[in-house]
């Protein structure tokens, strides 16, 4: 009986204990929560706008960082341990407090350089039926650009490394810049277009950043096609230096040579790069292992002037008497971009005139405007 007694009254005690535990852990967990919250809290007021932009290099260890930003200074800051470990990779964009310059979060790839990757509903909606005449140019731009990123395994049998970059070059509106763009718009691969001039930024230094920026998307995002026009902007022979601009021009060639040299060939990324003056470019960067590929893209002879003559007017409704081989065979030099012009003009001429069609007079017209425009261009390069 006594024994019994006792037994209820130990069981007894351990309830009370028990339940005092709980209550204690209960408490416990409140308290923790709100720590929670508050911890919450302060990270989201550190995150809040506006933070800088930096560039990570390396972690020191667990909790610090070696950071950049801007102008070639660099800082030791700490990381704030909410931020993915996995994520911060050597050169990649990310966010800093405004006083502290604590590393708050990273930022997706393509933000923050001013180099962006063209979405998919963003490409270009140039196809190469819309290119008139260029067969020669059509097929070699396919075999160099396409195939290697279709058919990867094919370069491989056979033994073979496929080209990595392309020079499109001849006069302007020739149709270089719609031949990369019918390459991208042909390719699911991703397009990251820029253009020469970008590269030459405000600051020194900038533009080999940029450079490097485009390279390291197009790495990220491969397969991929970097497509570079007016490349002679910033690829002109080297020579003596004097300015700093000169040399910040230089120093963007030079990154240019290195990025290209540095992705092997299993990386799926193929350069384009176009130009109106192959003769001035240095002669490094259209050495076989980078620019393989030389396209060029010449004036149009009569064929080639009639079949874009033909994807011109294709859409176009045009009187049953115009004839337009009689502006194939004149012997002026015209570009495709002049004839694209010749039947604008036409057109806009029937619409001044509220015609439903266009008449034969309206092409003779506008033939004549054009080649006028040429002409005066021509004086002023004589004057100059
Ligand atoms: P560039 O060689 O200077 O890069 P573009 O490719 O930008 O010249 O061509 C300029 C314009 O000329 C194009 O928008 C297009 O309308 C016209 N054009 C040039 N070549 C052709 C062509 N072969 N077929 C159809 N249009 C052309």
């Amino acid at each position: 009986m006594v024994t019994n007694y006792e037994t209820k009254r130990r069981l007894e005690n351990d309830i009370e204990f028990s339940s005092s535990q709980e209550r204690f852990l209960k408490d416990e967990l409140m308290n923790l929560q709100r720590e929670l919250k508050k911890a919450q809290e302060e990270v989201k007021r550190i995150k809040s706008l506006p933070l800088m932009v930096g560039q990570f290099f390396e972690m020191v260890d667990e909790n610090y960082a070696i950071v950049g930003t801007g102008q070639s200074s660099t800082h030791l800051v700490r990381v704030l341990s909410t931020v993915d470990r996995e994520l911060l990779k050597p050169s990649c964009s990310v966010s800093l407090h405004r006083h502290s310059y604590a590393l708050v979060g990273t930022l997706p790839p393509d933000v923050g350089s001013g180099v962006t990757v063209l979405r998919a509903d963003e490409k270009p909606d140039v196809s190469y039926m819309d290119i008139g005449g260029m067969d020669g140019q059509k097929q070699e731009i396919r075999e160099a650009v396409e195939l290697p990123l279709i058919e990867t395994g094919m370069y491989a049998q056979i033994g073979v490394d496929p080209p990595r970059g392309v020079l499109l070059h001849g006069p302007p509106g020739t149709g270089k810049t719609m031949l990369a763009k019918a390459v991208a718009h042909h390719t699911n691969a991703a397009f990251i277009r820029v253009n020469g001039s970008d590269f030459v930024q405000k600051y020194l230094g900038d533009g080999p950043r940029m450079v490097r920026d485009v390279f390291r998307l197009a790495r990220e995002s491969s397969p991929s096609i970097v497509f570079i026009d007016e490349i002679d902007s910033i690829a002109t022979k080297r020579f003596d230096a004097n300015t700093g601009g000169d040399r910040e021009v230089q120093r963007i060639l030079l990154e240019l040579l290195n990025q290209m040299d540095g992705f092997d060939q299993t990386t799926n990324v193929k350069v384009i790069m176009a130009t109106n003056r192959p003769d001035i470019l240095d002669p490094a960067l259209t050495r076989p292992g980078r620019l393989d590929r030389r396209i060029e893209c010449p004036l149009p002879d009569r064929r080639q002037k009639r079949l874009i003559f033909q994807v011109c007017t294709s859409k176009m409704t045009l009187e049953p008497d115009v004839d337009l081989e009689s502006f194939v065979t004149r012997p002026d030099k015209v570009s495709g971009a002049d004839i694209q012009a010749i039947c604008l003009e036409a057109g806009m001429r029937a619409v001044r005139g509220r015609r439903h069609r266009i008449a034969a007079g309206d092409f003779e017209d506008a033939y004549k405007e054009v080649m006028k425009k040429e002409d005066i261009v021509d004086t002023f390069r004589f004057y100059q």
